[in-house]
């Protein structure tokens, strides 16, 4: 057996290993490279694999440095299965339009400047069809679900805690009178979710590939994170100044409205004066919060305890989402105390660009980092210390302040990494270490070693690393998980769920509703039905 890295190899983005057994090939992620120029220059690289040889296609999770590459495989062909949760089929459309879009987007501008030159036009990586295209390739599925890809091969996906359907894989690889255990780590969670349960415990494997993002650093409380937040939005609202979020649209964006609808509906309430205008500008952002609103089911306890109590948790008084490109540049046209939440995270592209463009200047102002900051991106180069910077052609001094809050990291610190292995009760023969800069990898790398006594490797981009078969015990892995899934358990617990809804018809009285609310109830109830009808196909009921 053996693993071909073909990306996120001493390096965070770019997601994406080609595993190829005795009798089959098939990829596990297939991420985007992000950040610098050089860095994003190696999408257009050849795969270095037969595409037509792979299989089906494995996904951890929605973030472009692990989707980001999907439509260039529809375009280069690939028209296999892939496999993923829901919630990652529900955000991987969303995030791969967005992608294309601003592929598409980029292209035109550099076409443009080509033109004059007397250039030839260049090509988009791909285009919006490209990315619609491939997700009708998607099948998706629940956690804990055995996933029977073909006679050989399972899979199981855990529920990481990282990002709304992300998952940790456990592939199970029947050759030979031999099964072979491989784990993919994915992204796995910082631990302290506002809304997402923490990280899954996996009970062992034989070979593990472990992202390594944090891997020599240790957070900060997540609760400190959140109160320097509130601090530095009061602060700076009461000197008259804009606070600007670069924010992940999807997943750290609904963390930060989460904590701040906690912050306004709870222990604000009625105290109008701090109620400062809160602007949620993405379009992605706001379709995001739509698909986690669609899969609440995935959310822990906490979260669904408010919304079982009515709580609408992504919505409150001073939060406005900003419906269209208007309203996002009149906001630059008008000096008030106000916060713009924006993408993208990095501040390598989308609207946030023109608020920092509008923002920076001013010494009034401050910029909150939340998020990580890839080498090469002005997020990094802001936070690194810069007098100045070039934003749409134009030098723009930075006089506002800039912080970083590190608890609100997505990714697990080096303790919570440790914590993944440390569970396991079958160490690993080896561990592959991804998905880092080299001084995360390599801190990691050293501590498993010592610890665990276990070889470990940081493989180098496009490495390839034979393996020997392994020998786990599938039977009893299955089975517990079986256990955890029992299907009729399963099927009791959706009938209490629609009992006591039906016990409450006043909740369905459509007179009091929004049209919006109506529709979406609606969409739901009939996606409801459909599925029902198709369990009564398969079962023959
Ligand atoms: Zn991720």
């Amino acid at each position: 057996m053996k693993i071909k890295f073909l990306g996120a190899a001493r390096e965070v983005t770019g997601s994406c290993y080609y595993v190829e057994t005795e009798k089959h090939k098939f990829l596990v992620d297939c991420g985007l490279f992000q950040g610098s120029k050089e860095l994003e220059a190696k999408n257009n690289d050849d795969f270095g694999i037969n595409l037509n040889e792979v299989e089906f296609l494995l996904l951890t999770h929605a973030h472009i440095d692990h989707t980001g590459r999907i439509p260039l495989l529809y375009k280069r062909g690939f028209r296999r299965p892939i496999y993923s949760t829901k919630a990652t089929r529900d955000l991987a459309e969303i995030m791969l339009m967005d992608s294309a879009k601003i592929q598409q987007s980029d292209v035109e501008w550099e076409n443009k400047k080509r033109q004059r030159r007397g250039q030839d036009p260049i090509e988009p990586l791909y285009t919006s069809v490209e990315a619609m295209n491939c997700i009708s390739l998607f099948r998706s599925f629940y956690y804990d679900e055995v996933v029977k890809i073909n006679e050989d091969i399972r899979v199981v996906f855990r529920d990481a805690g990282h990002m709304l359907g992300s998952a940790s894989l456990e592939i199970y690889i029947n050759e030979n009178s031999n099964t072979t255990k491989i784990v993919f780590s994915g992204d796995i969670g910082s631990g302290n979710n506002p809304i997402l349960n923490n990280p899954s415990s996996i009970s062992g494997c034989d070979y593990l590939v472990i992202e390594s993002t944090y891997g020599d650093t240790i957070h900060d409380p997540y609760k400190e994170s959140v109160e320097a937040l509130i601090n530095i939005i009061e602060k700076v609202s009461s000197r008259g100044g804009t606070v600007i979020i670069p924010s992940f649209a999807v997943g750290r964006t609904q963390e930060i409205i989460y904590e701040l609808n906690s912050y306004y509906d709870y222990k604000i309430k009625d105290n109008y004066e701090k109620k400062v205008p809160i602007y949620v500008d993405s379009p992605m952002a706001f379709e995001a919060t739509k698909a986690f609103m669609k899969n609440t089911d995935l959310f822990n306890q906490d979260a669904r305890d408010f919304i079982s109590k009515g709580d609408n948790v992504f919505e409150f008084e001073n939060l406005h989402y900003v419906k269209n490109v208007d309203e996002s540049k009149m906001l630059n046209n008008v000096k008030f105390p106000r916060v713009i939440i924006s993408s993208s995270g990095m501040a390598t592209a989308g609207r946030v660009r023109h608020h920092l463009k509008h923002n920076l200047w001013d010494s009034n102002n401050a910029v909150i980092f939340v998020g990580y900051q890839a080498q090469g991106s002005l997020g990094r180069i802001l936070l690194d210390g810069i007098d100045e910077v070039k934003l749409f052609g134009e030098t723009i001094k930075v006089n506002a302040e800039i912080y970083n809050l590190g608890g609100f990291s997505g990714h697990a610190d080096q303790n919570i990494l440790m914590d993944f292995v440390d569970k396991m009760q079958v160490k690993p023969k080896k561990i592959f270490v991804t998905h880092g800069e080299s001084d995360g990898a390599e801190k990691l790398s050293q501590l498993l070693e010592s610890k665990y006594d276990v070889s470990t490797i940081i493989p180098e981009l496009y490495e390839e690393i034979e393996f020997e078969p392994g020998e786990y015990n599938i039977d009893e892995e299955i089975s517990t998980s079986k256990e955890n899934n029992d299907l009729y358990c399963e099927l009791a617990k959706i009938k209490a769920k629609i009992d006591r809804l039906y016990e409450n018809e006043e909740l369905f009285d459509s007179k009091k509703m929004s049209s919006e609310e109506y529709n979406q109830l609606n969409n739901q109830i009939k996606e409801l039905k459909n599925k029902v009808m198709t369990i009564n196909m398969i079962t023959g009921e």
